[in-house]
Parts: structure tokens; sequence; C-alpha cells
């Protein structure tokens, strides 16, 4: 221990592992062994594009320190810098932001906190990668100046660029994620993913050359990379929203601004979504008619299809995404093997959404 914390009771069941073990807990104990452990935690997220040396060798640090400290989440640390999206249990923060901003890779890197912590826990195992890259962008970063970024936009400056005719406010985030909500306004690409939309951004936006262009995602990092493509496209007015809607939302509060995002931002951990706007802008992708912004994970897990359910279709459907998955999952273990392959061969192609990792 070498921090020098009180142990929760559960949390030497739920964190012995130090990084050398696997942790060979099914998907469903991970679960049940985070719920048990109770104490209130706070989620955020925070990135940094910093020169790492020894990727390796810092996510050491981060799991023997994280691990100690209880948090859990999803970090993707590369050459390039950091990307971490995380529970701390709140009576440890403390210590935790002292370490955090004790490191010389992370000394004042800002947090943006959770909105809403919502009913279901953020996050239940703690899972740190060395990646190539920490955001799946597939530029090729050779090929253009990456330290152009555009100009931040405060959220009282993107309210303004909504409201200009001169300017453009574009969502830089995946259809899944703006479908449930958005900026009013707003241009938004139809695509699956943060690297179609890198490619097809320049050709989509070139009718609107003269205007400022204002992007915008979840807490800001896709839009670092992306002002610096436009920019090296030939787009001289490129802005995005410093902290993206999670900060947008903590100052809109703290400002008394007036909201110009409509409805959830999507967010990638169990809580799915965080309440920005009051009002609901999707509908129910089953019956199609319902108002609904709740995403589900199809409970067969060959499946796991990222879906919009209203009240009744889950209910209905009992949590499955269709009547075919619900029978599906009814067939014996080895049966159930043998149909995955059929599955992700031929079916999937059909779903609104192919299997979706989380992954901003
Ligand atoms: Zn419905
Ligand atoms: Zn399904």
């Amino acid at each position: 221990m070498i921090l020098g914390l009180r142990k929760h009771k559960y949390e030497g069941m739920i964190f012995a592992m130090n990084s050398s073990q696997r942790d060979l807990r099914s998907r469903a104990q991970k679960k049940s062994d985070a719920a048990a452990d109770t104490r209130p935690r706070t989620t955020l997220s925070f990135y940094r594009y910093v020169k790492i040396a020894d990727p390796a060798a810092f996510r050491e640090r981060l799991v023997t320190t994280w691990t100690e400290l209880g948090c859990m989440g999803r970090i993707y640390v590369a050459h390039e810098g950091i990307n971490a999206q995380m529970n701390v249990p709140t009576e440890h923060f403390e210590v935790f932001d002292a370490w955090v901003q004790a490191q010389p890779e992370l000394k004042g890197v800002p947090y943006k906190i959770a909105v809403e912590e919502g009913s279901v826990l953020s996050f239940y195992k703690l899972t740190i990668k060395v990646k190539d890259k920490i955001v799946a962008d597939g530029l090729d970063d050779g090929s253009f100046d990456v330290t152009d970024v555009g100009e931040y936009l405060t959220a009282a400056q993107m309210n303004e660029y909504v409201e200009d005719p001169d300017a453009l406010v574009v969502d830089m985030r995946n259809n899944y994620e703006s479908e449930v909500g958005h900026f009013d306004n707003a241009l938004i690409p139809n695509v699956v993913t943060f690297k179609d939309e890198l490619q097809k951004t320049p050709e989509l936006l070139r009718i609107h050359k003269n205007k400022k262009i204002a992007l915008y995602c979840t807490g800001g990092i896709r839009c670092e990379k992306a002002s610096a493509w436009l920019k090296h496209n030939g787009f001289s007015d490129v802005r995005h929203l410093k902290g993206g809607i999670i900060d947008y939302a903590h100052q809109v509060k703290e400002q008394g601004l007036e909201n110009k995002f409509k409805g959830k931002n999507f967010v990638f951990d169990e809580r799915l979504g965080e309440r920005v706007g009051s009002e609901i802008v999707a509908t129910c992708h089953i019956c199609k008619t319902a108002k609904s912004d709740t995403h589900y994970h199809c409970k067969n897990q060959i499946c796991y299809t990222l879906y919009i359910g209203c009240d009744e279709c889950v209910a209905k459907r009992s949590g499955y995404c269709s009547l075919v998955c619900k029978q599906v999952d009814k067939l014996p273990a080895n049966h159930k093997k043998r149909f995955a392959r059929y599955y992700n061969l031929y079916i999937r192609k059909r779903k609104p959404f192919k299997k979706t990792r989380l992954q901003a």
C-alpha cells in the first residue's frame, strides 16, 4: 500500500489484482462485485496530447496507483498522450487528484466531471491499454501539422455561433450519439464512426468554406485533431468547443446561460448518456413511433447491438433488440456458438448500428 488508504471491505476482493495478473472474472461477476462496493463515486474524463516516452511504463504507474485507489474505467495510453474515462471513489478523489497533478505528463490537466451519475455505475473494472493512438481517427499524423489546432470556444461563445447565420456548427460524433442530443441548427453528418466523419467532413463542408466553423464532441478530444485536419484542408476559421458538451453543460449551469444543447449527451460508459436538455429528440428503434432517448445493449451477448427503446418495447422484447435475438438466446451454449458465426456474417449487416464498441 503506497498511499496508506483505508481499505474498503470489498476492495481486497475486487482490486487485489496487480497488473501482471489477468482478471478472469466473468462480465456478470465483475458487475456484481462492483455493485457490492456501494461507496459514492465521481465519474470523470480527461485527455491530453503529450509526449509519453514509454507508454508501457507509464501504464504500469497508472495501474498500480489507480488500483490501490479503487478507480475503475477505460484508459488509453499512447506515445501521443492519454485519454481517460473513469470513476474514482469520492472519498479518494483528493488523493487521486493530487497524484495525477504530480505526474509531469499530467500536471494541470483539466477534468470533465460527469453531469449526472445516474442509477448505474459508470464503470465496473479498470482497463488501461497501450494503443498506437488515443483516438481511432484513421489519420496519418505525419501528413499534416497536428499541433495547428483551432481556437477554443467557451459555452457563451458557442451560443453565439448557434445563432449566427454566418457560422456553421458541426457535430463531430458518431450518428448514434447525435441521434439522442445535439446543438440547435448543427450540421450532423450521417456517419457510423469518427474515422468516417474525418474522411467525409472536408468535402461535406466545402460549400461552407467561407463560414466560421465551430466543432463539438463529447469532451473535446476528437475536435483537437479534427480542427487541425480541417485547417490542413483549407478551412481557415475553425474553432471548437472547449471541454465538449460535458463542460458546456457545466458552464451553462454555473453562468446561468441559455442551454442550446437539446436532449442527451451520449457517454462511453455504462450510463450511456447524461441529460443536458429536457427534450427527447429521438424515437424508439423498435416501434419507430414512441419518443425515447434511452439506449440499451441487446441482451443477447452475440448481438449486443446498441439500440434506442421505449419502455413498452423494451418490456415486450424483454431487453432484446429483436425477436430473433430473444429466440437465439434460448439455444443451448454449443448451438449459440455455431450461430454466432452465421449471425455476424449475415444478420448484423442489416442492423441499424454495427456491433458497437464503446469507443469515441
Ligand atoms: Zn417502442
Ligand atoms: Zn440483438
